[in-house]
Parts: structure tokens; sequence; C-alpha cells
């Protein structure tokens, strides 16, 4: 049962109290390069390294910085998207672990602590992963103590609100396990709206959102806009409204900053094009027109020969448990010469791919166009890629654009290779893997089928296939993701095993696609749930996808035993028996899923994910956390971003950016806080 809303909405004005330009975080010795930070709870903090930065052109540098800053300058639009008492819950932890003169040796201030990290890590009190709101680890008297004993001029207090005031209306939203229970409500059954905490609707249910975008969509429209993309919904004297974000609209103040420095980076951008694509994302900013965002959206998917690119905007929409609304994103990237050479060799056989598909024909692209691969280094992760980043992206995600443009995609080099680096020897593949020969084929082949597995993933996955005439793209709805997600991986694991791929020269022979197979079913039927709770089900689209492409071809496969558990010393293991075999069930599912996608097959869609992705064995899941517990090592993973500073000559012209890594997660935070917070978290 989900409780309704009993705090009194208070509109509130902050005081700016922001010391602006406040010192970056203490910078971490030059001479010694870690990937690991440190780890709190569930999250284990990296950093990243930012290689052949320096012998980028001085104008590449200034681009790079400018749009670093635009990455940052929406931080707090994520954060209030989320859920709407975010901004001001964070503004008050803020405040204490400025101000609070109190004892910080004590447990309960080091509990408060690591749920401040476990808030900044998540952009809001919900998990970034099972979107479950937390629990703090100390009793809801001391957090009125540490309010209480902090400079009450640093409080954000609303216009008229007492501190009192703030502390029951804090208290209540993070103590109160029942209020605000969930981010992202997709169980089968519920209200999706009105049971998420998530900020896209206010005081509208599921029937009347589905009603409003239903009578506003324009049928037959070739180009159809990405409907409701970029506003919030709200009844208002009974009207519905949509608050569009925009300057000037909703979130404005943080909108006009990321324009600011926009156009700065119009100012060194490489190429004349690239400035045409960048004054489209500012008209749209400035408008909020989805006409022009997809306007800009072309024009960005046709710029891919730049060096320096980036991703700035409302784009992916995991986060709205009805797949309409995008939270705001922002990286900064430029190119990793040597390994984009292996994507191009995807690129160019992307036509090959497509029509050796195991889909039906009729759903295969007759044109595979654009699908325009890189390997690149990230500079900046900013909004809803930070601290938790992508290891991939595939984008624009307008399937009209995707069809008649191309879209771009990109393998995050430095990221990746810092989870590589910072999980090797840490126990995890001894203790799950069946046997030697595996741990030795996965030591072996490890990252370069990982490489390809997401290369092809992004690549050829998310670009192959097409609609059938008429369907409608979101008819999936709640299920949309995770079967997206599913097509995606099963067209990589599909083509790993192909022949053509050693022909290609992208893996030096089969045992490295059967790496691949292992890993992937192990993750899949095994060590994902890790990450859950007891109890819980699997909610996240990723690994609703992993979940229910593992077990639907264990069942298929089953009769045949192409893949089966065994217990050794009372532990459970996978082992797969037919790797072939196993192949010809990807290619299964791959069929079923793209058939599902291209006629709208919401029931059929459903049933793949809610029979085979969803629910976990309480059992097997119990054993599981026993053993990982074990371990002592965080399931998820984050980043501390570099610091990016200008070095200015006497006239106050750039000269160079001068890079520089931290281990301080925390200080970056409150770094960010400090100085680029735009929004006040007014409800
Ligand atoms: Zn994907």
């Amino acid at each position: 049962m989900f409780s309704k809303l009993i705090i009194p909405l208070i509109m509130m004005i902050i005081s700016v109290t922001a010391c602006k330009n406040a010192k970056q975080p203490v910078p971490a010795s030059a001479d010694e390069f870690k990937y690991f930070v440190e780890q709190f709870e569930d999250i284990r903090i990296l950093k990243y390294k930012l290689p052949g930065f320096d012998s980028l052109s001085l104008q590449q540098k200034k681009y790079i910085y400018y749009l670093s800053q635009a990455s940052i300058a929406g931080r707090d639009i994520l954060w209030d998207q989320n859920f709407r008492y975010n901004l001001q819950i964070r503004k008050t932890i803020e405040a204490i672990i400025d101000n609070y003169s109190g004892d910080k040796e004590i447990s309960d201030y080091k509990a408060f602590i690591v749920y401040a990290k476990r808030m900044f890590f998540a952009n809001g009190i919900h998990h970034h992963y099972s979107s479950d709101k937390f629990k703090p680890g100390f009793p809801e008297a001391y957090f009125k103590v540490l309010v209480k004993e902090t400079d009450q001029s640093k409080l954000p207090l609303a216009k008229g609100q007492t501190v009192d005031q703030l502390i029951s209306v804090l208290s209540a939203v993070m103590f109160d396990e029942k209020l605000f229970a969930r981010k992202v409500e997709l169980r089968a059954g519920a209200d999706l709206v009105a049971e998420s905490a998530s900020n896209f609707y206010e005081g509208v249910t599921q029937k009347e959102v589905e009603g409003f975008y239903k009578a506003n969509v324009v049928t037959n429209d070739p180009h159809p806009v990405s409907l409701g993309l970029n506003s919030k919904l709200v009844k208002d004297k009974g009207k519905l409204t949509e608050e569009i974000y925009k300057s000037g609209g909703k979130y404005g103040a943080a909108i006009d900053n990321i324009i600011q420095w926009l156009q700065k980076a119009i100012s060194v951008a490489e190429t004349d094009s690239q400035k045409k694509e960048l004054g489209l994302l500012i008209e749209y900013y400035k408008t909020g027109d989805l006409k022009k965002w997809d306007e800009y959206n072309v024009a960005w998917a046709k710029n891919t020969d730049s060096m320096v690119d980036y991703i700035n905007g409302f784009i992916e929409t995991y986060e709205d448990p009805l797949g309409m609304k995008a939270t705001w994103e922002a990286i900064v990237d430029y190119t990793d010469l040597e390994a984009t050479k292996r994507t191009k060799i995807i690129t160019e056989n992307a036509q090959w791919f497509e029509d050796n598909s195991p889909i039906e024909p009729r759903y295969r692209k007759e044109k595979v166009t654009g699908v325009a691969a890189k390997v690149i280094n990230i500079a900046m992760l900013g909004g809803d890629c930070y601290p938790a980043s992508p290891l991939g992206i595939n984008l624009p995600n307008a399937d009209w654009i995707r069809k008649e443009v191309g879209s771009k995609s990109v393998t995050l080099a430095n990221i990746t290779n810092a989870y590589d680096v910072a999980s090797q020897g840490n126990g995890f593949l001894e203790e799950f893997a069946a046997d030697q020969a595996e741990v030795e084929r996965i030591k072996k082949y490890e990252t370069v089928a990982d490489a390809l597995h997401t290369d092809l993933h992004e690549c050829v996955g998310h670009a192959s296939g097409k609609l059938a005439e008429g369907t409608d793209p979101n008819a999936l709805k709640n299920y949309a993701s995770a079967l997206e997600e599913a097509r995606a991986d099963l067209f990589a694991l599909y083509f790993m095993m192909d022949k053509k791929i050693i022909e290609l020269g992208l893996l030096p022979n089969e045992e490295a696609a059967k790496a691949a197979y292992d890993a992937y079913l192990r993750n899949g039927l095994l060590t994902q749930i890790v990450r859950i709770k007891p109890g819980k089900n699997i909610e996240q689209a990723h690994m609703r996808n992993r979940s229910a492409v593992c077990h639907w071809v264990y069942e298929k496969g089953k009769s045949e035993n192409v893949v089966e558990f065994f217990m050794k010393y009372s532990k459970t293991y996978v082992r797969i028996n037919d790797y072939q075999k196993l192949r010809t069930l990807f290619g299964d599912l791959l069929k079923e899923i793209q058939r599902v996608k291209s006629e709208g097959d919401f029931e059929g869609g459903k049933k793949i994910i809610e029979d085979y992705g969803v629910k976990i064995d309480p059992k097997l899941h119990a054993e599981m956390l026993d053993r990982y517990a074990r371990l002592s090592l965080a399931p998820y993973t984050g980043f501390v971003n570099p610091m990016l500073t200008p070095v200015y000559d006497p006239d106050g012209a750039i000269t160079d950016v001068k890079v520089e890594y931290t281990n301080d997660f925390l200080g970056q935070m409150m770094y960010y806080g400090k100085n680029y917070s735009f929004l006040s978290g007014s409800n």
C-alpha cells in the first residue's frame, strides 16, 4: 500500500549561502595512479584516467573544458527529477557537513556520513539501481540534533519556514519507510505513476497520463517527436498541464547555465557543422521544442568525424516508470584512435550482420545506415552518467532518426579499463567460475571478449531491426527497456560465436567467444543477484534483460542439457555443455524479441520478462549473497571525475587546461554543491 502524501508542500526559497569558487578537492599524488578511491556499503568508487589528453590541441582542450562545465551545470536537475525532496535534503546535509560543530568521531555521525555518501552516489535518497529508499543508519532523533546544532543561517529554509518545520518535513521523508518507498515502481498491476517517487508526474494516475499522451499522438507521422520527453505532467485545477524543461520554464536557472557554457563551446568547436549542431541544442534548451530536439539529434548523429564529442540533454527514460520522460545526462569525450579501428571493422560489416541476423527477414533493415562506432575516452561525467557511468552508449533514441540517419555508438575505453584493472585478483572469478579451465579462459580473453560484446551490442545490436508499419514505438511500456537491452545483448552473443568474427580478426579464436558465453551465463544465472536484497525481485532493466535471456535459454535447452546447474561442496555452479546449441538458442530468442518489438506485442514481451527476468529463487539468492559477502566486495561501481582547470595568461586568455585526479569523493560532491547548484529545490 502506498500512503498518500501527508507532508505539506512548502514553496522554498533557498538563501544563497554557497561560497562560490571554493577550492577543488585535494589532488591525488601525480606519480602513482591508483584506480581505487574508496568503498562504502555496496558502492566502490574508482577514478579514471585521461590518456592522451596532453597531446590534444589547445583548441580541443578548451572545447573539452567548456563542454565539461556544461556537463556539471545541470546536476541539480537530475536530483529534482529523481525525487522532489532530494535537493532540500542534499542542501541540508551539505550544511551539516560544512557547519556542524559537534563530535564527528561517534558512530552516529559516521553513519550519517555513509548515508550522505550513498545519497551523493545515487543523486538522491533512493538507491540508483534497486530504486529502494535508503534506510538511514542513525536515529531520527540524531538527525534533529545535527540540524539543530548546525549554523541555522546555512540551512535551506523555505520562506517563513522554521528549523523545526524543516526537521519535521525531512524526518518524515527520510525516516518513514512507507513514504516514497521506491523511486521507480515497475511491479505488474501497480499504478506505476502514483506509486513511483520519481518526479515526472504530480497528482495524476497512470491512466490519466496514458490518456493525455494518447490524445497527443499524431497518427501516421513518419517523424514523430518523443512525446513527453522533456516535461513534468501535473494536474492543475483539474487540468493536465506539461511543465516544460527549458530556459524560463521548469529547471530554467540550471538550463541557462548550461546554455552559457555551450555558447563558449561554440567559439572553439572543431568544425562548422559542430557549431551549427550546438546552436540547435541551445535553441532547443531555450524553447523546449521537441521538433528542435530531433533536428539537433539529426545534426549530432551526422557529426561523426570530430575528435571531441559530448552528450548533453534529457535522453534516457529508464527512471520514468512509463518510459517516456527523460533524465538529464551529460558526458564529454574524445576519440581513442587505436581502439576505434576495431569498431570500424564492425561498422563496415554492419549490413552483413543485419542480413545474417536470425530474425524474421521482414523485420531486418534493408539498409543499415551510418552505424558510427567509436571507442572514446571520457573527460567528464555528468547528470545521470555520474558517478555511476555507462560502459557503452548508442544514441539518439528516436527510432525514425536511427532508421533514416543512423546512430552514434561509443565504447568508453578508459572507464572499462578502470573497471578491469581494479577488479583483477579480487577472488570473485575463482569463487563463482565452474572450474579452473573457465578461470583460465576468462583471464586470458575477458578484456577482448568484453570489449567486443559491448561493441556489437552498441554498434549493431541496438541499431538493427525495424518496426512493422504502424507499430506504436511506446507499445512495450515498462518492458521496453529490458527487452531492448536483451535484443542488443542477444545480437552480440549470437554473432560472437560466428566464424566471421574470427575472419574479421575481432576475436583470436573460438575460446574467446566461449569465455564470453561463460561470463554471461554465470552472471545472468548466478552472480548478478548479489546486487539485490533478500526477498526482492529484479527491477533494473539491464538486470531483467540478463536474467530473462539466461533463464530462457536454460529452460529451452534443458531437455538437451545445453546449460546445467551443478553442486560442488554444497555450492552452486553453472556449466555450458554445448556452446553451439546455446548459440542457436540465443538466435531463437533474438528472433522472438525482435518480433515482439516490431509488432509492439506488449503481452508477448511481458511474458518473456515476467516469466524469466524478474523472480529470484530465494534459496539460490541466499547462497549467492553469503558467498559474495565473504569476498567483501562492493557490487556497484562509480567514479570521481578528474579536475580540469584552465591555465590563464595575464590577459585572461586560456593557454592550457590542466588535468588533476582526486581521491576525495565527498570533497568533489561538496565542491559541485557549492559551485554548480542553480536550483532551489522548491516543491
Ligand atoms: Zn544497451
